[in-house]
């Protein structure tokens, strides 16, 4: 496409931000609109793989990266009641020269702040929410919440689980509850009483599993994410938890596990939803990329990882291609397989538990350097 192409990218998350980052590095002119109106340190751990890495070194930022989330030294695996090791990979040189980069654990909104530092100043606009989107011949009208619009020939929705660019896309759905909560605690690492923790541990239980893990590099913040059965009522996305009920899906937890999970504070609540598999990413002058398209249930660490590789291949497509449409459709028909096989992964929920055979598949991955499929697949009436 032409440099001077509009691109008009809703959402200033994960994915929203690497690809204003790429495109702006080979000159395009994307800019950011982002509901929120301003910037704050809410959130959650993030769990950095290889293949995220490597597409966040092509920005730049990952000395940053480096210097504010962790490397840590294993990713284990264990038995929720017993606390029994059933699996260790040492996330050590060897790793990183069999996958390509660092596995990095950080503060989602570290991570949010470091892209944010690869951008100029003015490409993230806040304070837009995007309402709807009008077609007026060669470009798009974006219509905010607040009554301002831009001309855009492209519009890419990184709007998230709850998009409304998908909505205007493809009808109004709502993302389907998958029976089950996400609890988590973020705390000091002073509140561990002196306790050794592992960087990185996996908790696998009957009908629940936790995360736990550092998010600094100077190992000072912990992470504790539980998947518990549950119900959800009401439309608000998350609320406040009290500890107690917190430290309750822990009862029959491992002592070691009983007391990370006993240093909680700061506790929250969302449901874990995701969609059906839907594969028409793009119509006209709109393309999804990220959970907008393709939300999964957070089992595999790999949501965000695959909204940077959208937005690297998205990138791309958009580079190579004259054609609006033959860059959305070569884009879609390039990461459809490996999303829906991250979906299938994600969903059943054995990731790492044991051995597993795919990790080259899936760390070694380079976006910026895998082929791109043809532009073949259809779009969205
Ligand atoms: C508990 C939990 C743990 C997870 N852990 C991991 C992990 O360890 N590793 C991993 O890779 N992934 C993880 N994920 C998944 C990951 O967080 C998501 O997949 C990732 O954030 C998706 O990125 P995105 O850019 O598509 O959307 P988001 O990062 O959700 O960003 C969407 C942005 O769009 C904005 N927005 C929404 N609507 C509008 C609108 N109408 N107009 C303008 N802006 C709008 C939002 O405010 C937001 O800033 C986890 C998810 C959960 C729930």
């Amino acid at each position: 496409m032409h440099p001077e192409t509009r691109i008009a990218i809703i959402g200033g998350g994960i994915g929203g931000l690497v690809l204003a980052g790429l495109l702006r590095r080979q000159g395009f002119r994307a800019t950011v609109y982002e509901q929120a109106a301003q910037l704050v340190r809410i959130g959650a751990g993030i769990v950095l793989s290889a293949n995220a890495v490597k597409v966040l070194r092509r920005l730049g930022v990952e000395p940053a990266l480096l210097a504010t989330g962790i490397r840590p030294a294993a990713f284990t695996s264990r038995d929720w009641m017993t606390g029994e090791r059933s699996y260790e990979c040492r996330m050590d040189a060897a790793a990183e020269a069999r996958f390509g980069a660092a596995f990095l654990n950080i503060h989602r909104a570290d991570l949010l702040d470091v892209l944010l530092g690869a951008l100029e100043p003015g490409v993230l606009q806040l304070g837009h929410r995007l309402e709807a989107l009008e077609p007026r011949g060669d470009a798009a009208r974006v219509v905010f919440s607040h009554g301002a619009s831009v001309a855009a020939e492209i519009v890419v929705g990184a709007d998230g689980i709850h998009s409304r660019l998908r909505q205007i896309l493809l009808g109004a759905e709502a993302p389907r509850f998958t029976g089950r909560l996400a609890t988590r605690a973020i705390f000091p690492t002073e509140r561990l009483g002196g306790a050794a923790m592992e960087d990185c541990t996996k908790w696998w239980g009957p009908d629940r599993h936790a995360l736990s893990y550092f998010m600094t590099a100077r190992r000072d913040e912990v992470y504790v994410m539980a998947s518990v059965p549950g119900s959800w009522r009401g439309d608000d996305l998350s609320r406040p938890l009290p500890r107690d009920a917190f430290l309750a899906d822990f009862d029959q937890a491992a002592p070691a596990l009983r007391h990370i999970a006993a240093g909680a504070t700061n506790c929250a609540v969302w449901p874990i939803c995701d969609r059906p598999r839907n594969d028409l990413w793009h119509g006209g002058h709109a393309v999804l990329l990220g959970d907008a398209c393709h939300p999964v249930p957070p089992y595999m660490a790999a949501g965000g990882a695959s909204a940077i590789e959208d937005a690297a291949v998205l990138a791309r497509c958009i580079a190579e291609h004259d054609d609006r449409a033959a860059a959305f459709a070569s884009y879609a028909a390039t990461r459809i397989p490996r999303v829906a096989e991250v979906q299938r992964i994600s969903v059943a929920n054995t990731w790492m538990r044991g051995p597993t055979e795919a990790l080259d598949w899936f760390f070694g991955y380079d976006a910026c350097l895998a082929p791109l499929a043809p532009a073949t697949t259809g779009a969205a009436a």
